[in-house]
């Protein structure tokens, strides 16, 4: 029989997942469908128990459920549990897995498909939101020479340095003005066009600049290349979380260059990501 999978999120209408694991499927030949699904916002659960009743396998959950995900699991990984965030769950004999692949797919991406490895490296992390909590300890596994969280909000980032110790510096956007080789945008300030008011300091001709928003160019990004820094949005990561969530759902490791080259293309025709 097929196997079912879902994406869970509200809206969801946008979501690249489907199409993702669509590829994913037929690339590596795996018998099995991947649907949208728009929860209501005060019923995730209820979805997600209908989703397992009809025969349910796995599922990646998306904005705004990956904390009501992390309760709902009666087990996480211990990356779920770093994250306080769960965006993939196995449905099994021995309930509901939760884990969380976007730090996996972060640094994947960083690291294999834009050749930016993170031994060594210093590194500005900013925001203290979901995704920057899911990016710490995929970051500090590949032992960077310092890891900087910057935030509007001072005491957020001091929590997450203190929650994760090994000597993660915490502070305010206007203190972080000393040059970086990786600076990672987990804010949501892209989202509405905006820029974190951040020191041009920040970035040389050997920095990346890194946006986890994908689908349009941000002013994160055209502020970092204007100042010398390389570029890159978070396509990859989306795409790497994803083949990292396949792989726990199907045992298989899915090729996700192709995947991503297709995803840029569909963007230059001027379909929206
Ligand atoms: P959250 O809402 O959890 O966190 C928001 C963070 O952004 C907070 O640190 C907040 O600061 C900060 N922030 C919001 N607005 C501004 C602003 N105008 N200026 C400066 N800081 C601001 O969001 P998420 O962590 O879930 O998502 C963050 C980004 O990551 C989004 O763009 C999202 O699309 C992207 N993302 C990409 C993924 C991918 O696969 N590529 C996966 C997951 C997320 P404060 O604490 O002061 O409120």
């Amino acid at each position: 029989m097929t196997d079912r999978y879902a994406v869970f999120g509200h809206p969801i209408a946008h979501s690249k997942s489907p199409l993702i694991h669509a590829a994913f499927a037929r690339q590596t030949g795996q018998d099995m469908t991947y649907e949208a699904i728009l929860a209501p916002k005060d019923g995730f659960a209820g979805s997600v128990a209908q989703f397992i009743a009809a025969g349910g396998r796995g599922a990646n959950v998306t904005v705004p459920f990956k904390e009501q995900a992390f309760a709902l699991a009666n087990r996480r990984s211990p990356r779920a549990e770093h994250a306080g965030a769960v965006n993939t769950l196995v449905f099994d004999s021995c309930g509901i897995l939760g884990d969380n692949t976007d730090g996996a797919g972060l640094v994947a991406d960083l690291s294999h498909n834009l050749n930016c490895a993170i031994a060594g490296k210093r590194v500005l992390l900013l925001g203290a939101g979901g995704a920057a909590r899911g990016g710490i300890g995929p970051l500090l596994d590949q032992q960077p020479a310092a890891l900087v969280i910057a935030n509007r909000t001072i005491s957020r980032a001091q929590a997450l340095a203190e929650l994760f110790g090994h000597g993660i510096t915490a502070c305010g956007f206007n203190a972080a003005n000393m040059p970086f080789d990786l600076v990672i945008n987990a804010t949501a300030a892209s989202l509405a066009g905006e820029l974190p008011p951040l020191s041009p300091r920040v970035f040389t001709a050997d920095t990346l600049a890194y946006d986890m928003m994908y689908g349009r160019d941000t002013p994160f990004l055209a502020f970092a290349r204007s100042h010398g820094a390389a570029t890159a949005d978070g396509l990859g990561m989306l795409v790497e979380q994803a083949a990292e969530a396949f792989y726990l759902w199907r045992g298989v490791r899915p090729d996700t260059a192709p995947v991503i080259a297709s995803l840029r293309q569909d963007r230059l025709e001027g379909e929206s990501l």
